[in-house]
């Protein structure tokens, strides 16, 4: 199908929650580049909003699904999954978790680890500890109490009331947070780099004070690393690069490699508060999504992604701070890993989308004067290298 015909089509019968999208349908993708009906190359930079860690048609991730299809897809939770119980090791093995549920996306796995939170807390006999407090600015998913997790009024309001429990306060201010620290606090949740709202890092010195009170007050740190996690950050983990250990963390986006997959890991102590019953899902952990989750961790391992993404992180950071220097619209360059933000000082994020677009780059924007590259961990300096040069020559035509 042309593109036009598939507009059309998607206009009649898709329900318009994404609005106006960029009027490209892409078709194909081959490593970091992808294709689209009408046979244009782009580099992406997006990764499908830092999912395909592996870039597109990666060999290892395509041999483990078509083997897995060629056998079996599902069979539910009910039976024993081979897949399912490697996976959970793996990231075991490689984590500050013991235990390890999987779901189907990242609100599901987040949904997760805020009944974790509240069943640990009941099955203590404190029922009372059932309050999560989240911050300003932060996503936490679309489900609706993530929606309620989520910080922004936006995503809330036309769905109030909503679930009750959640208190928002703003990112980085301590002070802030300790305030409303009560007995009934079960867990404070966070992203260390809040993503969808602009990649903000947290400070460091926050999140260590936050560390401290929540061992001081018997509260559980819930890390969202569905964005930040599987190396986007230079770090399997992102909370690795703060030197922290979270009571809970939530994994998604890039587990899969682009098969949707989402999981909830804790601590042993934590993950008894889930007893047969208490929690559950039909297609989580099935034995296609956790051969694509086996897959990536061994693409991760035989080509050394996370050190990749450490290496080519602070090598794109530092051509763009070069580039700053010399391109007075950009007004900070920030991020840790591939999970880079640049804010510009006038609203021209979509202008410069777009001149990307046509010179066939891939990239996502926030508001309208943050630009965000996330792209495939396999990305090297010549691609990089390549980037700064026309970005530079679209900042000098502005
Ligand atoms: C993308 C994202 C989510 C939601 O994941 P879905 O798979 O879209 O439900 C939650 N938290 C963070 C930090 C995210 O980046």
């Amino acid at each position: 199908m042309n593109l036009q015909a598939i507009m059309d089509l998607d206009e009649r019968y898709y329900m318009n929650t994404f609005g106006k999208r960029t009027p490209v349908c892409f078709t194909k993708g081959k490593g970091i580049y992808v294709y689209d009906t009408e046979g244009k190359k782009y580099v992406d930079f997006l990764a499908g909003i830092a999912v395909n860690a592996l870039g597109h048609s990666h060999k290892i991730l395509k041999k483990a699904l078509h083997k897995q299809v060629n056998k079996l897809i599902h069979t539910s939770s009910l039976y024993y999954i081979e897949n399912q119980a490697k996976l959970a090791e793996k990231i075991v093995h490689n984590s500050a978790a013991d235990k390890v549920f999987f779901a189907n996306s990242g609100a599901e796995a987040n949904e997760g680890a805020i009944k974790l939170a509240k069943i640990y807390f009941y099955k203590k006999n404190q029922p009372e500890k059932h309050e999560i407090i989240t911050l300003d600015n932060s996503f936490h998913g679309r489900t609706l109490a993530c929606v309620a997790a989520t910080g922004q009024e936006k995503y809330q309001k036309p769905y109030k009331p909503l679930t009750p429990g959640f208190i928002h306060v703003p990112a980085n201010d301590f002070e802030a947070l300790s305030a409303v620290v009560t007995e009934n606090t079960a867990a404070i949740m966070m992203e260390l780099i809040q993503g969808e709202s602009g990649v903000r890092p947290l400070e460091q010195d926050y999140v260590d004070k936050v560390v401290t009170l929540c061992k001081e007050k018997d509260i559980l740190l819930i890390v969202d690393e569905i964005q930040t996690g599987m190396g986007r950050t230079g770090a399997l983990f992102c909370y690795e690069n703060y030197g922290i250990t979270p009571d809970i963390f939530t994994l998604a986006k890039a587990l899969g490699g682009g098969v949707p997959i989402g999981a909830v890991c804790a601590k042993a102590d934590i993950a008894a508060g889930f007893e047969p019953g208490d929690h559950g899902t039909t297609f989580g952990g099935n034995p296609l999504a956790t051969a694509a989750g086996l897959a990536v961790f061994q693409a991760f391992e035989e080509e050394k992604l996370v050190e990749n993404s450490r290496a080519m992180g602070k090598y794109f950071k530092e051509q763009l701070v070069a580039l700053q220097v010399e391109c007075k619209e950009i007004q900070q360059v920030r991020g840790m890993g591939l999970m880079i933000g640049i804010e510009c000082r006038s609203p021209v994020a979509k202008v410069i989308q777009l001149s990307l677009l046509d010179k066939g780059y891939v990239i996502g924007t926030v508001g309208d004067r943050i630009l965000r590259l996330v792209p495939p961990l396999i990305i090297d300096k010549k691609i990089i290298n390549q980037f700064i040069k026309d970005m530079q020559q679209i900042l000098q035509t502005l």
